[in-house]
């Protein structure tokens, strides 16, 4: 299992055609000022505090699902022990 990381993140979904548009993440226990929108489609962006993010395809009002600890993949945790974090133990 990876170690769990101080980010959370929460998936998007339309309100009106229920597409998944994207997630957004963010660090801390709560929604916090800096929050990052990662679209289906296109770079991530800020998301600015108060900001409403809008379906893609319709332009309908997103819902954000419960939010779930993001964990370190692999990867992030390889470079995570590069600066002085636990490294993982070796996947079998
Ligand atoms: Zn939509």
């Amino acid at each position: 299992m990876s170690p769990l990381t101080p980010r959370y993140r929460s998936a998007l979904t339309c309100g009106h055609c229920s597409r998944h548009i994207g997630h957004v993440e963010w660090t801390g226990e709560r929604p916090a000022a800096r929050m990052l929108l990662h679209p289906i489609v296109g770079n991530p962006s800020a998301v600015l505090v108060g900001q409403r993010i809008c379906c893609p395809h319709c332009g309908g009002p997103s819902f954000a699902e419960l939010p779930e600890r993001v964990r370190e993949n692999a990867l992030t945790a390889y470079r995570g022990a590069a600066v002085g974090r636990n490294p993982l133990p070796r996947a079998s």
